[in-house]
């Protein structure tokens, strides 16, 4: 189990003579769990005990104490509240969950309540939680966020998984085998993985938060009803048919939403089942090494993702990581995706001017996940109206189109409808809406003539305060005299200190209100009627457009779950017009799918490689493969740096990209349909996972000895490396073998054991290959180019002297090496004997049938009478012996 990120528990426990408000405190706490409790104070909120450790320790900020608690300082600091979305963005970063208790009376309502000592009543209103995020802030726009929940059902291994991305609302479900969990958790990548406290242990690598909750949220019955519940329908047969796994995670979810929102909306989409039968399956050892949308370290940039992604909006970018982490298998779905990249492709006009429109649209879908979340503003109608309006003008250009590819055909109809709702947010709002309804100002102009009138009247009042200026300093003769407004005071007159005396007098007409350092403030009747004016007509009119919002978004969320499927025609377009894009200026091509069980590509290149080499002015050298069903398994060897780990690496995501719906980094490439593809490439430690460089390595390459069909693609990467040299190289060789005669997967295996291309006289569907290199005057050179046959040698100690290990080592190293060879060549070396080998399936066959010839025969000569005590326990150590020998 990975690190599971909690907050610090809070171990002190309350004293008996606690304060009342110690004792507020420690039942929250106890409510909030392994959160960090928030706990409102005035304008703070403040952390004690070890959650003020842990925080003041991830922020950076004063820890300090406050009182006692058995005999011990408590330790306390604090954020203020207006700034407070940043610093949980920064405990959410480091994987604390945040338990928020605010206050939910006032001061006076506490003391009409219990009397003047009364406590302010507090309650948890909210957990922020990494999973869980709505607002703009906290969340990366250009990746989704996932919360997902795990359910197992019975004994026999089916576990079923939920994944909802509350941003957008977009929820999906599927079941798996037990063995099939950690790949399918690498795809979705949660960042925060709900387990029920009395799950088994699970082998779960790729979620980055797990979360333990009551076994009961994950009954597949209650389940049931929290999400008809939930969905407010009678049943859940109108969204397809689902198992008790699926149902019991899908509500284990829904609960979990319930209890972070304590009960407020969220935003979800009716679930989608996620057929994994209809998807390639790439397991997360694999995703790892492939860096598909996240580098080994995490990072997008530099993965695959992060050098194609030429996307223009953020739901284009959250659905193109989705398409590179889940491939498809299914022919027509690819071909319907590979005609839109082409059509868009073909034209760049038309490219450039749908990239434009889509460009300046905002990301609906969040916004309107925080609507229905309640933590909606004016920003975010207008997000909506715009991106909606903008769908409108696309959908309408594209009609008149006459050719348009077949998806794109099917997916316009999607786009429509919305036409009320943007007319009715275009007539309410002004252009840009300030994201806060607090101060109003957002419904526009001749939208609601009463409201016209209240900001009428307010503007009036307010010139008429501004006359009121000029004619005090006319009548005081204080030209430094000013009318101000603050919140306490409201509007007042001002003047300097030396000037106040004229003011004080009572025939004056102003009434004092307040003496500062340098300044003393007055009111007067004048000023108190005009700001009265000002502030009724102000407050009324914050009411009425509140009013508006209020409808405007209801009336936005009845159409929720339209408006999340135009956000997701417009992604699609997105993707596809970006995979062109990308395609056209780096000369890739479309890739041709066959029916038989190829791989053929010319002209193939890395496209995360040419991009840093590109950097550098360097030139990445494209290579061809050529793989079918007889000639399916390529051995390929050459010096280190040479370029094997790359051209390996470059099939495999040529054959992810052409299966997620785009075109490839080659002059031409044509291919089988891929339904696993494994890659071990290098070797690396999981001490995390408790497991050694070898013990990954093998782990890993017994997944695709057990898994690998004739249809999936395998690439492996120096299998052996992590042991002693004949291990290795023995593991190396069964490993060519089964997967040539068992598996018949296509394969690309490279090697630095010369020793295996000898199996090309048994092996029939494998053939060698090397990567080019010379040695030029002393230098090597690598040429980066793949040709046919073995390498000649391995250049190893070339590559040492170019890395710059010092020429002592070097030359001793080459002296070593001279004594090896001379041995190998006296003994007939590492590989001798090997020729003598029989093949692999005969000993598949043999080895298990010799061992029980022996042990019939030795059987069948015993007579179990005859035997005394001893002797028949002599004679079963005597057959378990033979067994031992045997094997
Ligand atoms: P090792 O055996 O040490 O693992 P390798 O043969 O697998 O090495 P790679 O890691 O694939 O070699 O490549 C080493 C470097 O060579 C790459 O980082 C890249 O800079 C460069 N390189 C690889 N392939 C090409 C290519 N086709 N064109 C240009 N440069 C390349």
């Amino acid at each position: 189990m990975p690190v599971t990120a909690r907050s610090a528990a809070n171990t002190n426990s309350p004293a008996p003579a606690a304060t009342p408000m110690m004792a507020q405190y420690w039942s929250l706490k106890d409510k909030a769990g392994d959160c960090l409790l928030f706990y409102r104070m005035g304008d703070f909120f403040e952390l004690f005990f070890d959650d003020a450790k842990a925080a003041a320790a991830t922020l950076d900020i004063a820890l300090t104490s406050r009182g006692e608690h058995d005999g011990q300082p408590v330790a306390m600091c604090g954020v203020p509240v207006h700034a407070a979305e940043s610093y949980l963005a920064r405990l959410i970063r480091a994987g604390h969950r945040v338990a928020i208790a605010e206050q939910i009376e006032t001061p006076a309502e506490a003391k009409a309540r219990g009397g003047s000592k009364a406590l302010v009543a507090r309650d948890i209103v909210r957990f922020v939680t990494a999973g869980t995020l709505t607002e703009e802030s906290l969340l990366e726009g250009r990746s989704a966020n996932r919360l997902a929940a795990l359910a197992q059902i019975g004994s026999d291994g089916d576990v079923a998984i939920a994944a909802a991305d509350i941003s957008t609302g977009r929820f999906e479900v599927v079941a798996v085998r037990s063995e099939q969990v950690d790949a399918e958790l690498a795809r979705l990548a949660p960042s925060e993985l709900l387990l029920s406290e009395s799950a088994e242990e699970l082998p779960i690598s790729s979620a980055r938060q797990i979360v333990r909750r009551p076994p009961a949220d994950f009954s597949s019955t209650s389940a049931q009803k929290r999400l008809e519940t939930f969905f407010g329908v009678q049943t859940l047969d109108g969204f397809g048919q689902f198992g008790r796994g699926e149902i019991a995670a899908m509500g284990a979810l829904v609960a979990y939403l319930d209890h972070v929102g304590t009960g407020g909306p969220t935003f979800l989409q009716p679930p989608l089942r996620h057929l994994a039968s209809g998807r390639m399956a790439i397991d997360a050892a694999t995703r790892e090494s492939l860096e598909l949308v996240r580098t080994m370290a995490g990072a997008r940039d530099g993965s695959l993702l992060g050098t194609i992604d030429r996307t223009v909006t953020a739901a284009g970018a959250r659905l193109l990581a989705d398409d590179l982490a889940s491939p498809l298998t299914d022919k027509d779905a690819i071909l319907d995706r590979l005609d839109l990249v082409d059509g868009l492709a073909r034209d760049s006009l038309w490219r450039g001017e749908l990239r434009a429109a889509l460009r300046a649209l905002p990301d609906a879908g969040r916004a309107l996940g925080r609507l229905v979340a309640g933590r909606g503003g004016p920003r975010d109608l207008a997000q909506l109206r715009d991106a909606l309006g903008g769908a409108r003008l696309l959908r309408e250009r594209l009609a008149r189109r006459p050719d348009l590819p077949p998806l794109l055909m099917r997916l316009l109809p999607g786009l429509d409808g919305h036409g009320t709702l943007v007319d009715e947010l275009s007539r309410a709002l002004i252009e840009t809406p300030p994201v806060d309804a607090a101060q109003g100002g957002y419904v526009a102009e001749g939208y609601d003539h009463a409201l016209d009138a209240l900001r009428e009247t307010a503007r009036d009042g307010r010139k008429a305060i501004a006359a009121l200026e000029a004619d005090y300093r006319d009548r005081t003769g204080i030209a430094s005299l000013k009318i101000r407004h603050n919140g306490v005071l409201g509007y007042h007159v001002e003047v300097p200190a030396k000037h106040a005396d004229a003011l004080m007098a009572p025939e004056s007409g102003f009434t004092h209100r307040q003496t500062l350092a340098g300044v003393v403030r007055f009111n007067s009747a004048d000023l108190h009627e005009a700001a009265s004016r000002v502030t009724q007509a102000g407050v009324h009119a914050i009411a009425a457009e509140a009013a508006h919002l209020e409808l405007l978004t209801d009336a936005a969320i009845a159409r929720r779950e339209a408006i999340a499927a135009s956000c997701d025609v417009l992604a699609r377009i997105d993707v596809a017009a970006a995979l062109a894009d990308h395609a056209m200026s780096h000369n890739w091509c479309r890739p041709d799918l066959a029916d038989t069980p190829c791989l053929d590509v010319t002209g193939g290149r890395h496209p995360v490689v040419e991009a840093a080499l590109a950097k550098s002015g360097e030139r990445f050298v494209p290579n061809d493969v050529s793989l079918s069903t007889s000639d399916r398994l390529w051995l390929v060897t050459g010096p280190n740096m040479g370029g094997k780990s790359t051209f390996l690496r470059q099939n495999a995501l040529i054959v992810v990209l052409a299966q997620a719906g785009g075109f490839v980094p080659a002059a031409s490439a044509k291919l089988g349909l891929v339904d696993r593809l494994f890659s071990r490439v290098g070797a690396s430690d999981n001490l995390a996972r408790g497991r050694s460089t070898f013990m990954v390595e093998m782990v890993e390459t017994a997944a695709i000895l057990a898994q690998a069909t004739p249809q999936s693609f395998v690439i492996l990467d120096e299998v052996g490396r992590g042991t002693s040299t004949y291990d290795g190289l023995a593991l190396a060789w069964s490993v060519v073998e089964a997967v040539h005669e068992v598996n018949k997967c296509r394969c690309l295996f490279a090697t630095h054991y010369h020793e295996l291309t000898r199996l090309a006289e048994t092996l029939g569907a494998l053939s060698l290959h090397h990567v080019r290199a010379r040695e030029w005057q002393g230098d090597l050179v690598l040429l980066h180019e793949l040709a046919e046959g073995p390498a000649d040698r391995s250049y190893g100690l070339a590559v040492a002297r170019l890395a710059g290990v010092p020429a002592g080592v070097v030359k001793r190293a080459e002296a070593v090496l001279a004594k090896l060879e001379a041995g190998r060549e006296k003994t007939g070396g590492l590989a001798a004997g090997l020729d003598d080998l029989p093949l692999f399936a005969a000993t598949l066959a043999e080895a298990p049938a010799a061992a029980k010839d022996a042990l019939r025969e030795a059987l069948a000569g015993i007579d179990p009478d005859a035997l005394a005590p001893r002797e028949a326990l002599d004679t079963l150590y005597a057959l378990k012996r033979l067994i031992a020998d045997e094997s």
